[in-house]
C-alpha cells in the first residue's frame, strides 16, 4: 500500500449542476493507493491514522486527475502548425498525405510512441485517438499504449470514399474493424472506438455498417466529427438532402447513441442538440482547433440547455497544444467570445471526470474517488516566474484558473498512472 501526501483536487461532478458541492479539496491531503486502485481520498489528518503502515511520499505541487483528452489524432502530430487553410482544403494538402505514410507500420511505431510520451508530459493519462485507416495503426497505437499501462481508446478509420491511397471498401472495412476488436478486446485499459472519419468520407452502405457493428458490440464507441466548419456544413447537407441536419445522417445510420462521441459540434441546431442529449451522446469540444481552422465558436451554453455531455479534445494537429490544461484557457476564450464564461472548477471537471464520462470510463478515472484508478498529475505553480507572481497568495479558484492561462506542459511536474510514476519533470518533487 502506498500513500500520497500533498494538496489535492478533484471535481467529481458538474459545478454547473452541483454547485460548489462537487469540488473536492484538501490542502493536506493524502491519496491511498493498492494495487494501483484508490482506496481512500481525504484529509491527511482523517486517514493518517487508518493508513498508518502505507508508504507515504509528499508531493508538492497540486494533485489533480490526470487529463482526459477526449478528442485527438496521433498520426496528425507531426503536421501540427500546418499554415493557411480551412477543414477540407486543410485535409486535402497537409493531412491526407501524412496520413498515407501510416501504411509502414515502422513509421506508425515511432510516431505511436513519440506521442503517447508527449501525452505523459503533458499531464493526459486517457484519449479518445484518432489512428489512420490503416489496421496496422491502431495495432501500433496499442501497443505502444499497453506498454505504458495507458488508458487509450482509439479505432480505424473507416473512409471508403477517402482519397485514393487512403481508402478502405465496406468490406474491408468491417474486416479490419472485427479483428481489432476481437484482438484488442481485455488488454490492458484499452478500449476500441468504432471511428467513421466523418460524413463526407463514408458512403451510405459504409455508415450503415458501422452502425451494425457499434449494435453488435456492446463494449465499443463510436467516435467520429460533427458539423465542424461551414464548407463541410455545406457539403453534407448537399449530399444528404433528406436528413434534418447533419446529425441527423449519422442517426439515420445507428450512430447516434449513449456510446457515441462526437468532435467539435460548432454549428449545431436545438434539435441535434436535443437529440443528442435524448441518445445520450458526447460532446468533444476541441477550442484551439476551432480557432485555427477558423471552423467558429463552440457554445457551451446551448449545449448546457440540452444538458449534453461534453468532454475537451485537443484535436492534435488542427489544434495547437497537446496541453489539455491550456485547452481549457481556450475553452474559456472560446466561452468569452459568447458572451459567456467558463468557471475553472468545472473547466477542471470537463477536462478530467466530464471526459471520462463521455469515453465511458467514469467510473473508472477522473475523479480521485475510491475504486477508481488511481491516475493523477502533480501540477507545479511555480513552474514559470510569471505562473509563480500571480499564484502567490492567491485563493484557489485564481490559482487554478492562472494554470489554465498561463500554463500547459511546463506546469506539469509528474504523471502517475495507477500509483506509479510514469513521467518526471527532472528536479521536480
Ligand atoms: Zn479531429
Amino acid at each position: 500500500m502506498k500513500a500520497f501526501r500533498g494538496e489535492i483536487l478533484s471535481v467529481p461532478e458538474d459545478p454547473a449542476l452541483a454547485g460548489s458541492e462537487a469540488v473536492r479539496h484538501f490542502e493536506d491531503g493524502l491519496l491511498v493507493v493498492e494495487d494501483g486502485l484508490i482506496v481512500a481520498c481525504g484529509a491527511h489528518v482523517d486517514l493518517a491514522e487508518g493508513y498508518a503502515e502505507a508508504e507515504v511520499e509528499k508531493l508538492g505541487g497540486l494533485i489533480v486527475p490526470g487529463f482526459v483528452d477526449a478528442h485527438v489524432h496521433y498520426p496528425q502530430i507531426e503536421r501540427i502548425a500546418s499554415h493557411g487553410e480551412q477543414l477540407m482544403q486543410w485535409l486535402e494538402r497537409h493531412i491526407f498525405p501524412a496520413e498515407k505514410a501510416f501504411a509502414d507500420r515502422a513509421h506508425a511505431d515511432g510516431v505511436a510512441a513519440f506521442f503517447l510520451d508527449e501525452l505523459l508530459r503533458h499531464g493526459t493519462t486517457s484519449a479518445l485517438v484518432f489512428a489512420t485507416v490503416h489496421a496496422g495503426s491502431v495495432d501500433a497505437l496499442f501497443e505502444a499504449a499497453l506498454q505504458r499501462d495507458m488508458r487509450i481508446v482509439s479505432g480505424k478509420v473507416l473512409m471508403d470514399l477517402g482519397p485514393e491511397g487512403l481508402s478502405d471498401t465496406v468490406a474491408s472495412g468491417r474486416a479490419d474493424t472485427e479483428a481489432l476488436i476481437a484482438r484488442w478486446r481485455g488488454r490492458g485499459r484499452l478500449g476500441y472506438a468504432v471511428t467513421p472519419r466523418f460524413a463526407p468520407t463514408s458512403s451510405r452502405e459504409q455508415l450503415a455498417d458501422a452502425g451494425a457493428v457499434v449494435a453488435a458490440h456492446p463494449d465499443v464507441l463510436m467516435h467520429t466529427h460533427l458539423s465542424e466548419n461551414p464548407g463541410e456544413i455545406a457539403f453534407v447537407a448537399e449530399r444528404f438532402p433528406e436528413a434534418a441536419d447533419y446529425l441527423d445522417v449519422d442517426d439515420r445510420f445507428g450512430l447516434v447513441g449513449p456510446r457515441s462521441v462526437f468532435a467539435h459540434c460548432v454549428h449545431m441546431s436545438d434539435r441535434a442538440l436535443a437529440r443528442m442529449a435524448e441518445a445520450g451522446a458526447g460532446i468533444a469540444f476541441c477550442p484551439t482547433s476551432n480557432m485555427f481552422l477558423g471552423s467558429g465558436l463552440f457554445d457551451l451554453a446551448q449545449a448546457d440547455r440540452h444538458r449534453v455531455a461534453i468532454g475537451i479534445g485537443t484535436d492534435i494537429g488542427a489544434g495547437t497544444t497537446l496541453s489539455v490544461l491550456h485547452t481549457l484557457g481556450e475553452a474559456y476564450r472560446t466561452c468569452q467570445l459568447r458572451g459567456a464564461s467558463l468557471d475553472p472548477f468545472r473547466a477542471l471537471h470537463l477536462a478530467t471526470q466530464g471526459g471520462a464520462r463521455v469515453m465511458g470510463i467514469g467510473d473508472k478515472v477522473g475523479a480521485l474517488l475510491p475504486g477508481q484508478e488511481a491516475d493523477f498529475v502533480v501540477l507545479d505553480e511555480r513552474s514559470t516566474p510569471l505562473l509563480a507572481r500571480r499564484c502567490a497568495g492567491a485563493s484557489l479558484h485564481d490559482r487554478l484558473f492562472a494554470l489554465q492561462v498561463l500554463g500547459d506542459d511546463r506546469a506539469v511536474a509528474a504523471t502517475y498512472l495507477r500509483g506509479r510514476r510514469a513521467y518526471g519533470k527532472s528536479g521536480a518533487a
